[in-house]
């Protein structure tokens, strides 16, 4: 039997601001490489996916710097306004045999310590709406006003945090990034815009050091997760 293939796109056109830096994190280096070349890496590792698509700014100039050395097929589109406006370029430069039931999956540029195993779960059926990553919330919840104060504590219990990647049919994600967008909604994961379409995608729990480089203290911690999973 054929094995489904599966794809991945990875959003890297934002300009990462929290960073402080000066150039975008997916850039930053840890251990002699990018942030960029880590989740590459991490992905094209995985015998499941078949050809990755990673999405830059039109305006960047560290792209052409890097010397990968994937075994995949990796191509390259520009990225638009907003996360999911690049998303959705990356769903639409992949390759022309990519089918509507094929699964995608969309992982964010600035989460270089994605694990194997973490993929493999994500992977197990069955998974009809899609699935995502995700960890229990650890921490109490607070709902702020717009004075800043407290409005509401939340049920900590039924919270979840959602990471990447996020994994749904090829078809159905770019039907309802299409939607959302027409409809000016906020889109700040894949799995919201499923949300809006009616989807009700699983939470598959993953590792929590499947961190997103926002901060300037995060470049430090990512590397250690590195140096434990042996990647450094
Ligand atoms: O800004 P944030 O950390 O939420 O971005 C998540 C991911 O989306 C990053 O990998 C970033 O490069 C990407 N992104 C993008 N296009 C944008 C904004 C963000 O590809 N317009």
């Amino acid at each position: 039997m054929i094995e489904q293939p599966y794809w991945a796109v990875v959003p890297a056109a934002g300009v990462g601001s929290r960073m402080r830096a000066d150039r975008p994190k997916q850039y930053l280096s840890i251990g002699g490489r990018t942030v960029l070349e880590h989740t590459l890496t991490a992905l094209a590792d995985c015998p499941r996916i078949r050809a990755l698509v990673v999405v830059i700014s039109p305006e960047d100039p560290y792209w052409s710097g890097l010397s990968l050395n994937l075994d995949k097929p990796l191509l390259v589109t520009s990225g638009g306004q907003e996360r999911a406006d690049s998303v959705l370029n990356g769903l639409e430069a992949l390759p022309p045999e990519a089918t509507a039931e094929d699964w995608v999956l969309v992982h964010d540029a600035a989460r270089p310590c994605l694990r194997q195993e973490d993929l493999q779960r994500l992977f197990a059926p069955p998974h009809d709406e899609g699935a995502i990553l995700a960890v229990p919330a650890k921490d109490t919840k607070k709902l702020a006003g717009a004075d800043g104060r407290i409005e509401q504590t939340l049920d900590r219990s039924r919270m979840w945090q959602a990471l990447t990647p996020q994994m749904f049919r090829l078809g159905l994600l770019k039907k309802a990034l299409r939607s959302a967008r027409k409809r000016s909604l906020a889109v700040t994961d894949e799995a919201s815009a499923m949300e809006f379409a009616g989807y009700r995608p699983d939470l598959v729990e993953g590792h929590a050091d499947n961190i997103k480089i926002t901060r300037p203290e995060d470049l430090a911690l990512a590397e250690f997760y590195l140096h434990q999973q042996g990647r450094l």
